[in-house]
């Protein structure tokens, strides 16, 4: 039996493998008509200042309808964009639009607030970043100030001196860096002296055990303390309970992102929240 077992395991491993790569292949032939058929829209959540709990802030988080396969999370697509390239394009889109809707709630009357907006993909330096941000912000230099982009350690890992350069350059204009998902990657500390970072984004998973593993709050503490001492603004991401936002609140964390707050939301639904925010 064991002949006939290898034979079948080998079948379904051969099925599976076929299965992902055509399952890869018809989302990449899909995400080609996405730009053109506008099945992109961006979703935002509320970034809030936790000692006077107010908004500050908003990031931009892309989602796919598709016209068949309804919402699609980036997680299930990005991956697959930035291993084609499709990235560089959808990168241009989501400024635009994060841009166009920071203009737009400014405009209607709502307060300033900062916009955020992942910047994933490889080879950061050779995306025309800085040509993409000029074009989506356009002659308004006050705006500048107020969009912030995230990032990931692999993106830094990538084409070190190239991306070090790209980074100083969007400095120049004035933007801000984030950098997002900290403490998953493994050469974090590092990486704070090496490039011009402005604000630090605790990882939710360490932010998710705060209560209840004293390791989670071990790190936190470090990260805070070394973050503030080198004059970064902290934000924890995936806060979901009232216990997890006084336990940040406490520790002295600048601002908190989550769905105790709220969840990521369209525009025309945050905006409605943000009108409503006792002033
Ligand atoms: P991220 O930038 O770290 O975004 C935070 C993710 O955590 C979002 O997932 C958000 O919906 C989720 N989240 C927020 N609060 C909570 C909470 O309290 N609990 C839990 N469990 N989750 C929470 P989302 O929107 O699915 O995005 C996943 C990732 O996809 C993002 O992680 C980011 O890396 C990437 N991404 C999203 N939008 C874009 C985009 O426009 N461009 C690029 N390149 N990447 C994007
Ligand atoms: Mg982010
Ligand atoms: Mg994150
Ligand atoms: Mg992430």
């Amino acid at each position: 039996h064991a002949k006939k077992n290898g034979r079948n395991n080998y079948q379904f491993y051969m099925e599976s493998l076929n299965r992902a790569a055509t399952e890869r292949f018809s989302m990449e032939r899909d995400l080609n008509k996405a730009l053109e058929n506008e099945e992109f829209v961006l979703f935002y959540q509320p970034q809030v200042d936790l000692a006077s709990r107010r908004i500050v802030g908003a990031e931009a988080l892309i989602r796919w309808i598709h016209p068949l396969k309804g919402m699609i999370a980036p997680d299930t697509f990005i991956p697959i964009a930035e291993e084609s390239g499709q990235i560089i394009d959808i990168n241009r889109w989501v400024l635009q639009a994060a841009c166009n809707q920071k203009r737009d709630w400014l405009h209607a009357g709502l307060k300033a607030i900062r916009v955020a907006v992942n910047l994933s993909g490889y080879k950061l330096s050779s995306q025309n970043i800085i040509g993409t941000i000029k074009e989506a912000l356009g002659k308004d230099s006050a705006d500048y100030q107020n969009l912030e982009l995230e990032i990931t350690e692999n993106v830094l890992m990538q084409e070190t001196r190239e991306t070090l350069s790209t980074l100083k350059q969007i400095k120049a204009l004035k933007l801000r860096i984030a950098l997002d998902d900290f403490g998953t990657g493994y050469s974090s500390l590092s990486y704070l002296t090496s490039f011009p970072v402005d604000v630090i984004k605790i990882d939710r998973s360490f932010v998710m055990g705060c209560i209840t593993e004293p390791k989670n709050l071990i790190i936190i503490k470090a990260i805070i303390a070394m973050g503030h001492s080198m004059d970064k603004r902290i934000v924890a991401e995936g806060i979901e309970t009232e216990e997890q936002f006084s336990l940040m609140k406490a520790l002295d964390c600048d601002e908190g992102q989550g769905y105790f707050f709220k969840h990521p939301v369209p525009a025309a639904d945050f905006a409605e929240f943000l009108a409503k925010e006792k002033l």
